[in-house]
Protein backbone atom coordinates (compact mmCIF):
# COMPACT_ATOMS: atom_id res chain seq x y z
CA UNK A 1 0.00 0.00 0.00
CA UNK A 2 2.29 2.64 -1.26
CA UNK A 3 0.13 4.26 -3.12
CA UNK A 4 -1.94 6.40 -0.49
CA UNK A 5 -0.22 9.58 -0.82
CA UNK A 6 -0.64 10.37 -4.33
CA UNK A 7 -4.66 11.30 -4.46
CA UNK A 8 -6.55 10.15 -7.84
CA UNK A 9 -6.54 13.12 -10.11
CA UNK A 10 -10.76 13.57 -9.53
CA UNK A 11 -9.89 13.83 -5.99
CA UNK A 12 -7.50 17.15 -6.19
CA UNK A 13 -9.86 18.68 -8.76
CA UNK A 14 -13.12 18.34 -6.62
CA UNK A 15 -10.96 19.75 -3.91
CA UNK A 16 -9.72 22.90 -6.19
CA UNK A 17 -13.77 23.66 -7.28
CA UNK A 18 -14.57 23.56 -3.69
CA UNK A 19 -11.67 26.10 -2.86
CA UNK A 20 -13.17 28.27 -5.98
CA UNK A 21 -16.88 28.00 -5.44
CA UNK A 22 -17.10 28.12 -1.48
CA UNK A 23 -16.20 31.43 -0.22
CA UNK A 24 -14.17 31.37 3.03
CA UNK A 25 -16.37 32.12 5.94
CA UNK A 26 -13.94 32.60 8.13
CA UNK A 27 -12.33 35.30 6.35
CA UNK A 28 -15.56 36.94 5.71
CA UNK A 29 -17.03 36.40 9.64
CA UNK A 30 -13.15 38.54 10.60
CA UNK A 31 -14.68 41.34 7.86
CA UNK A 32 -17.92 41.86 9.46
CA UNK A 33 -17.29 44.19 12.06
CA UNK A 34 -15.76 46.03 9.88
CA UNK A 35 -17.78 46.09 6.83
CA UNK A 36 -20.94 46.47 9.75
CA UNK A 37 -18.62 49.88 10.96
CA UNK A 38 -18.31 50.87 7.11
CA UNK A 39 -21.84 50.29 6.19
CA UNK A 40 -23.79 51.03 9.12
CA UNK A 41 -21.66 53.10 11.22
CA UNK A 42 -20.51 55.03 8.57
CA UNK A 43 -23.53 56.80 7.76
CA UNK A 44 -24.29 57.19 11.22
CA UNK A 45 -20.91 59.39 12.14
CA UNK A 46 -21.47 61.22 9.10
CA UNK A 47 -24.62 62.69 10.10
CA UNK A 48 -23.72 63.14 13.17
CA UNK A 49 -20.90 64.88 12.60
CA UNK A 50 -23.05 67.26 10.30
CA UNK A 51 -25.55 67.74 13.00
CA UNK A 52 -22.61 68.42 14.90
CA UNK A 53 -20.91 70.86 12.60
CA UNK A 54 -24.72 72.49 12.01
CA UNK A 55 -25.00 72.88 15.96
CA UNK A 56 -21.93 74.40 16.27
CA UNK A 57 -22.72 76.82 13.96
CA UNK A 58 -26.09 77.91 15.04
CA UNK A 59 -24.75 78.17 18.83
CA UNK A 60 -22.11 80.08 17.78
CA UNK A 61 -23.94 82.58 15.86
CA UNK A 62 -26.48 82.86 19.04
CA UNK A 63 -23.89 83.34 21.38
CA UNK A 64 -22.79 86.59 19.30
CA UNK A 65 -26.05 87.31 19.32
CA UNK A 66 -26.45 87.07 23.11
CA UNK A 67 -22.94 88.56 23.97
CA UNK A 68 -24.18 91.54 22.22
CA UNK A 69 -26.94 91.84 24.66
CA UNK A 70 -25.44 91.16 27.46
CA UNK A 71 -24.10 92.45 30.55
CA UNK A 72 -20.31 92.25 31.17
CA UNK A 73 -18.41 92.55 33.91
CA UNK A 74 -16.54 96.13 34.98
CA UNK A 75 -13.11 96.86 34.26
CA UNK A 76 -11.19 97.31 38.07
CA UNK A 77 -8.61 100.53 38.40
CA UNK A 78 -5.74 100.58 39.93
CA UNK A 79 -7.22 100.69 42.67
CA UNK A 80 -9.11 97.70 42.35
CA UNK A 81 -12.78 99.42 42.26
CA UNK A 82 -14.62 99.07 39.19
CA UNK A 83 -14.50 101.49 36.67
CA UNK A 84 -17.56 102.09 34.81
CA UNK A 85 -17.79 104.24 31.24
CA UNK A 86 -19.64 107.42 31.15
CA UNK A 87 -23.17 107.39 29.58
CA UNK A 88 -23.73 103.60 29.83
CA UNK A 89 -26.05 101.88 32.25
CA UNK A 90 -24.28 99.80 35.13
CA UNK A 91 -24.80 97.99 38.43
CA UNK A 92 -22.68 99.34 41.09
CA UNK A 93 -23.85 96.80 42.82
CA UNK A 94 -22.99 93.63 41.26
CA UNK A 95 -20.35 95.83 38.93
CA UNK A 96 -21.92 94.95 35.91
CA UNK A 97 -21.84 97.30 32.55
CA UNK A 98 -25.09 96.99 30.33
CA UNK A 99 -25.76 97.59 27.27
CA UNK A 100 -27.95 100.75 26.51
CA UNK A 101 -31.36 99.41 26.40
CA UNK A 102 -30.81 98.59 29.82
CA UNK A 103 -32.54 100.04 32.68
CA UNK A 104 -33.02 97.06 35.51
CA UNK A 105 -30.42 94.91 36.87
CA UNK A 106 -30.96 91.35 35.39
CA UNK A 107 -29.60 89.62 38.90
CA UNK A 108 -31.92 91.87 41.25
CA UNK A 109 -33.65 94.15 39.05
CA UNK A 110 -32.66 97.30 40.87
CA UNK A 111 -32.12 100.50 39.15
CA UNK A 112 -29.47 100.83 37.17
CA UNK A 113 -26.74 103.75 37.21
CA UNK A 114 -25.46 106.71 34.70
CA UNK A 115 -22.71 108.49 34.96
CA UNK A 116 -22.68 111.82 33.36
CA UNK A 117 -20.09 112.20 31.21
CA UNK A 118 -19.76 116.30 31.37
CA UNK A 119 -19.72 116.70 34.99
CA UNK A 120 -19.92 112.82 36.62
CA UNK A 121 -22.93 112.77 38.54
CA UNK A 122 -24.65 109.47 38.51
CA UNK A 123 -28.23 109.40 37.78
CA UNK A 124 -30.78 106.82 37.15
CA UNK A 125 -30.48 104.77 34.09
CA UNK A 126 -34.74 105.27 33.43
CA UNK A 127 -34.17 109.05 33.56
CA UNK A 128 -32.44 110.68 30.43
CA UNK A 129 -31.54 113.91 32.01
CA UNK A 130 -29.01 114.70 33.76
CA UNK A 131 -30.08 116.07 37.67
CA UNK A 132 -27.07 118.56 37.70
CA UNK A 133 -26.49 119.80 34.14
CA UNK A 134 -29.81 119.22 32.61
CA UNK A 135 -28.58 117.82 29.58
CA UNK A 136 -29.76 114.98 27.84
CA UNK A 137 -27.95 112.66 26.34
CA UNK A 138 -28.31 109.45 24.20
CA UNK A 139 -26.70 106.18 25.92
CA UNK A 140 -23.68 104.89 24.94
CA UNK A 141 -22.64 107.93 22.39
CA UNK A 142 -18.78 107.73 22.69
CA UNK A 143 -18.26 110.56 21.05
CA UNK A 144 -19.21 113.57 23.41
CA UNK A 145 -20.03 115.96 20.63
CA UNK A 146 -22.69 112.83 19.55
CA UNK A 147 -23.81 112.04 23.17
CA UNK A 148 -24.96 116.01 24.32
CA UNK A 149 -28.55 117.25 23.35
CA UNK A 150 -29.38 119.76 24.77
CA UNK A 151 -32.80 120.51 26.73
CA UNK A 152 -35.25 122.59 24.60
CA UNK A 153 -34.91 126.14 26.26
CA UNK A 154 -33.40 129.53 25.76
CA UNK A 155 -30.12 129.32 23.98
CA UNK A 156 -27.05 129.46 25.96
CA UNK A 157 -25.60 132.36 26.97
CA UNK A 158 -29.03 134.40 26.03
CA UNK A 159 -30.33 136.36 28.92
CA UNK A 160 -28.06 134.51 31.49
CA UNK A 161 -27.27 134.60 35.09
CA UNK A 162 -24.44 137.25 35.53
ZN1 LIG B 1 -27.13 94.17 40.00
ZN1 LIG C 1 -24.46 116.20 33.98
Amino acid sequence: MTTVTSPDPWTAFLDLLTKAIVPDWSGLIVLLPFLLLVGVLGPIMSLIALAWVYHFLTKRRARVRVAEAEATLAVLDAGGAPSYPANTPYCPEHALIYPVSRVRCEIDGADLAVRCPVDGTVRDAGTQTCNACGTRFVLGATSTSDLVRRPAGPPEGGAAVA
